[in-house]
């Protein structure tokens, strides 16, 4: 923890208030009130309006832009380049640039440095862990940051939904201290006219103090994790007295289960849109007023891969991307775990690739005793190095006790595990004992992936509180 982090934590909620603010108001600052900005929602409004020959066009010029730059400035594909003989010059269709190899999640986190351009103006450094459960750490510019959430306000923007409009999130960050029993859950950022309830706390006690601060907030927006979201839909249906009336629901960072959809589409009604984002900053995905899920061509190139083939539609492949706008870490033909259903095409008038589903991100929820559904916990590798762990993985094992298993990486040392294990208490409260094992290799699942989280549920028995 940071001292700014402890300071947060020992203070009372109105002076929580006012850093979340401030802290919002830095956030807004970098990312909104920049023309850059504002051009940037411009662009990406005038390419939705365009047709499918001009994002063609502009798909070329933007992925020739992303492989001349790297062959110059990245030592990866500079001697990638030359030991092929290929010229980046040349490569400028998605057909040639399939001739270059898959990039793998292991080789990024094994040689960060050898992905980092030489050349970038300004790096910042976000974290991930993707669905193979080891960190990687993906540095970005400041540029990067602002098209990225340009592409965010600008979905926004398309679901009516104005910048300053109230907005209500339920995400991964720890907003309020985790031994907190009463409300306040939620802290207000007045900055973005946002109220960020904590997932942390959801459970069946706590559940009708946040229904209540959602009826009198009357959010316009609900941006949540799909798994808070569908937690906080079924207790809403439940309760005749309240009528929350959102004009927009959005999820990210988890696959949105149809259970979870139709939940919250009864209870707000109101429509949920579905994004999907990597961390990598190499696609952004969303749906459309159809249900299709549309490929923003602006951001990035998505292939879907079969055995290395694209995929027909309506068969499942991998998500396998190439991200136009990070020029610090250009990330090409990069695998991200994720599968998606290829799309065949959609009457919505969006000249973009269109997918039908998207079925990665089947990360399992942890279930404490008490009932609380802990989702997302990437944030639990935040701040620790590259290659910490070769592998590692949180099971839950009964209703009050969490493994942290791990083979160690090369930059492993005793502090790493008990951070993950720190950060996870936090999440988890008191009544859930977390422990560590240390292991020579993970379990593989069926598909050969080792999942990041495993709950209870998938070990075969019904957690308390499951529905
Ligand atoms: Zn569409």
């Amino acid at each position: 923890m940071s001292v700014l982090d402890r300071v947060y934590v020992l203070s009372p909620p109105a002076i929580q208030n006012a850093m979340v603010s401030g802290y919002g108001l830095i956030l807004y600052w970098r990312r909104l009130a920049s023309r850059k900005h504002r051009r940037a929602m411009e662009r990406i409004a005038a390419l939705e309006a365009s047709t499918p020959k001009e994002v063609e066009r502009v798909q070329r010029r933007l992925l020739k832009q992303t492989l001349v730059h790297a062959g110059h400035t990245v030592p990866h594909y500079r001697s990638l380049f030359s030991d092929r003989g290929v010229d980046p010059e040349e490569i400028d269709t998605i057909e040639r640039l399939r001739d270059l190899p898959i990039l793998e999640k292991h080789e990024v986190r094994e040689n960060p440095e050898r992905f980092l351009s030489e050349n970038p103006r300004g790096h910042h450094t976000i974290n991930t862990s993707g669905t193979t459960g080891s960190p990687l750490r993906v540095r970005c510019t400041r540029d990067a940051l602002v098209q990225n959430y340009s592409h965010f306000y600008r979905l926004r923007q398309r679901l009516g939904v104005g910048p300053h409009e109230r907005c209500a999130t339920f995400a991964g960050r720890v907003i309020v201290e985790p031994a907190r029993t009463e409300p306040p859950f939620w802290r207000h950022n007045l900055v973005t006219n946002t109220i960020l309830y904590s997932t942390y706390h959801l459970s069946p006690d706590t559940l009708p103090a946040y229904l209540e601060r959602l009826d009198r907030q009357q959010p316009v927006l609900i941006d949540s994790y799909p798994s808070a979201l569908g937690v906080v839909a079924s207790a809403l249906r439940e309760r005749s007295d309240l009528t929350i009336r959102p004009r927009a629901i959005l999820t990210s960072s988890e696959t949105l289960l149809p259970h979870q959809r139709a939940a919250a589409e009864e209870a707000f009604e109101c429509n949920v849109t579905d994004q999907y984002g990597s961390a990598e900053m190499s696609a952004f995905i969303a749906q459309c007023e159809r249900g299709a899920y549309h490929v923003w061509a602006s951001f990035g190139i998505v292939e879907v891969l079969v055995d290395g083939r694209p995929a027909r539609p309506r068969e499942t492949g991998e998500i396998v991307t190439t991200g136009f706008i990070n020029e610090a870490m250009p990330l090409i033909r990069y695998r991200t775990g994720d599968m998606a259903v290829m799309g065949e095409g959609c009457g919505c008038g969006l000249p973009f690739m269109v997918l039908d589903r998207i079925e990665g991100r089947m990360d399992d929820i942890l279930v404490t005793p008490d009932g609380r559904r802990v989702g997302r916990l990437d944030p639990v590798f935040k701040g620790l190095p590259d290659d910490a762990f070769r592998e590692v993985q949180i099971a839950q094992v009964s209703p009050d006790r969490v493994v942290v298993r791990y083979v160690p990486g090369t930059r492993y040392d005793p502090s790493s595990v008990t951070s993950v294990k720190r950060e996870l208490a936090k999440r988890l409260g008191p009544e859930v004992r977390v422990e560590e094992e240390r292991m020579t290799s993970l379990p593989r699942g069926a598909s050969g992936k080792i999942r990041a989280v495993v709950g209870l549920r998938a070990a075969g028995s019904d957690p308390p509180g499951a529905e």
